[in-house]
């Protein structure tokens, strides 16, 4: 069982550990980086440290990044940035891991626009079984963590659900757990 999305740096070898890009990558572990919403606005900074890391072997995603509504630079410069990322993701044939919070539409779109070949996974989906039914229709994949509805957690098929611990304490077993007993299998 492997921990899709992990802010601990102590996460075990199946984590896939995110760093944020202006700290030195770690010598050993699977890791993503890319730059996050709430940082957009130092994208100027940030952006070309992606570009330059995002090649390692190491570096299994790209990401986390997205758009937030709630927090960071404003909408256009998230969405260009998300798209920037989408886009490397395509040329390093990695996938990408999405933070997105109040922003189907415009997630809904960049992707549309980019008809990605590697799997976009949403992390931290927290919402109900209608917008996760549109992510997946969509060909997106979703991850779990620590706070999910179990509604939304019965309906995401196997090949695309993912599980993490993102910030939680929680180990990944637990959430795994959590996660099953919602869908009534193992995972
Ligand atoms: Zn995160």
């Amino acid at each position: 069982m492997t921990d899709a999305h992990t802010h601990n740096l102590a996460a075990g070898p199946d984590a896939v550990i995110n760093i944020e890009p202006d700290t030195q990558l770690p010598s050993e572990g699977s890791f993503s980086t890319g730059v996050h919403p709430w940082r957009s606005a130092e994208a100027a900074t940030l952006w070309p440290l992606v570009e330059t890391i995002a090649s390692d072997p190491s570096i299994v995603a790209i990401g986390e990044c997205g758009i937030d509504r709630l927090r960071g630079a404003d909408m256009e410069t998230q969405t260009e940035l998300l798209r920037r990322h989408a886009i490397l993701a395509e040329n390093l044939a990695k996938p990408l891991i999405i933070h997105c919070v109040r922003a189907w539409a415009e997630l809904l779109a960049v992707h549309a626009s980019v008809r990605p070949s590697v799997p976009w996974i949403v992390h931290g989906f927290r919402g109900a079984p209608a917008l996760a039914r549109q992510l997946l229709d969509a060909g997106m994949h979703i991850s779990l963590g620590e706070h999910f509805r179990p509604d939304t957690a019965a309906i995401i098929p196997p090949g695309r659900l993912h599980v993490e611990t993102d910030t939680s304490s929680l180990p990944i077993r637990e959430i795994a757990a959590r996660v099953s007993a919602a869908r009534h299998t193992k995972l």
